[in-house]
């Protein structure tokens, strides 16, 4: 009890004249205190602190270092929001509230923000209605693909395939896998968007669906989407819109208004908030007005006097899909986001995350294969062929980066682009930080051609040095630090 310095009933009288003597150190009153020793470790608090702060250094961070980790749109996260987010009246609201009686009373606020953001949403997507539950974009496509499902259930459609391109990311076959529809997977066309001749052969009365990214993970944007959008509809199938892209269009194209039914958007990579490391994130999904009564409930809905509440009343809901109301300080920290940057400012992500990603594209074109040789979206793929042709594979590249301070870019996805290296400076990035990253390319370039073997030995700055991937796999020892 040493450390204990706080008023007590008996030590209160040291404290009467604050000009007089230093009040004594005061004790617990006696009958407050345990009979025996707590059995916790005993640190200080400068030991504590010194022991997160190194934590938190071990850490390859987006406050520290460049991030151009391709599809993961790792862009930086204004202090502003964070602020925002840590308003006492936000932080310290009860998630259990609003199920008290007049609970609702004290969550006004917080039950407005996630009706405005539907709102907003809304607007920005082209959808009619938005659920704020789901707790990344992963968890979006499981709550969309379910509604997909409550749709065609409900009209007594029988469907048993979903059609995903070659270039999506894992997790569009998995969620249709996980909600038993079998997977056809549709090939790029030299373009780098989805075979058209392939996908009218594959489309059947069979079909539940299409799950696209636009622009895709190829960085390329497809201007036959609202063709898609016609086929499938012929067929009563339903078009999903992975919105893990959003930012390269932002302000600029409705996925709602080329065709789509059902969207998610991760709000961790489009309106800055922070991720990595698993967490958290968010991944509102919205659909059209013939899928709203399959949304998840609660939902939030403002009543005739302006007031707000929940409502759970949904027969037709596909259910619960998270506790509570989703990651509600992240989906305050968009709305934030969304607020400061406005419409013009919503533009501009759009704007310098493409103008960005050509930047880089351009300028290393003539030392990498460019995958798809046009101007790309907010993210461009390189390929390391000429580079494999010495020995030095996409992967040694990623590791040569490592040393120059930078977090190498996705390698090896998309799947559909051999010693694929995928990068995304995101529209945060100024020249000076692009300029350094593709003068370290240009040296892996140049290091690949003079000393190949050089690169089997990278990295030489990390506590762990080449890991043997496979052994690490096989063998997996999470407790390294220790
Ligand atoms: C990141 C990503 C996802 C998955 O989102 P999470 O929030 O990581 O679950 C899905 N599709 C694409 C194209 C992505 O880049």
């Amino acid at each position: 009890m040493e450390l204990i310095f706080e008023k007590s009933v008996e030590g209160r009288q040291g404290y009467r004249n604050p000009c007089g003597d230093i009040p004594t150190r005061t004790q617990l009153p006696s009958g407050l205190l345990r009979k025996n020793e707590c059995d916790l470790p005993e640190v200080s608090e400068l030991e504590v602190v010194r022991h997160y702060t190194n934590l938190s250094q071990l850490n390859f961070s987006l406050d520290t270092h460049f991030y151009p980790l391709g599809s993961c749109t790792m862009k930086y996260n204004p202090k502003f929001t964070e602020s925002v987010a840590q308003i006492p009246g936000f932080s310290e609201l009860h998630p259990l509230l609003p199920q008290l009686r007049n609970g609702e009373k004290f969550t006004q606020g917080a039950l407005e923000v996630l009706y405005n953001m539907d709102c907003l949403l809304c607007e920005i997507t082209g959808m009619d209605a938005f659920t704020m539950q789901p707790l990344a974009g992963a968890h979006g496509e499981l709550t969309g693909v379910m509604m997909m499902a409550a749709y065609h259930n409900a009209k007594g459609n029988k469907k048993k395939y979903i059609l995903v391109p070659d270039s999506a990311h894992g997790t569009n076959p998995a969620t249709a896998a996980t909600v038993g529809y079998e997977i056809i997977s549709i090939p790029s066309d030299a373009h780098g968007v989805m075979d058209m001749g392939i996908l009218k052969q594959k489309l059947s009365h069979e079909v539940a669906g299409v799950m696209l990214t636009s622009p895709n993970t190829h960085g390329v944007f497809n201007p036959q989407i609202d063709q898609v959008a016609e086929l499938v509809h012929a067929v009563d199938g339903l078009m999903y819109y992975d919105g893990a892209n959003l930012n390269a269009v932002l302000a600029r194209c409705r996925p709602g208004d080329v065709g789509f039914d059902i969207v998610h958007i991760n709000l961790h990579k489009t309106f800055g908030t922070p991720h990595g490391g698993g967490g958290p994130g968010s991944g509102p999904v919205g659909v059209k007005e013939s899928l709203t009564r399959f949304l998840p409930i609660s939902r939030v809905e403002k009543k005739a006097d302006d007031t707000y509440s929940l409502n759970y009343d949904y027969p037709d809901s596909i259910g619960y899909i998270a506790s509570l109301y989703g990651n509600f300080s992240i989906i305050l920290r968009a709305y934030a986001y969304i607020l400061m940057l406005g419409k013009e400012g919503l533009m501009a992500v759009s704007d310098h995350a493409v103008l960005n990603a050509n930047y880089i594209q351009k300028r290393l074109k003539p030392y990498y294969k460019v995958a798809y040789d046009r101007i790309c979206m907010h993210e461009c793929v390189l390929s390391a062929e000429n580079q494999a042709s010495q020995g030095v594979h996409a992967v040694d590249i990623a590791k040569f980066l490592i040393d120059k301070g930078i977090h190498p870019p996705t390698v090896y996805f998309p799947l559909t682009v051999k010693e694929s290296i995928m990068i995304e400076p995101t529209e945060t990035e100024s020249k000076r930080t692009m300029d350094l990253f593709i003068q370290a390319m240009i040296e892996a370039d140049a290091l690949s051609k003079k000393d190949p073997d050089r690169f089997k030995v990278l990295p030489q700055t990390t506590p762990v040095t080449r890991p043997d991937e496979v052994r690490a796999a096989r063998e997996l020892k999470t407790n390294y630090f220790q």
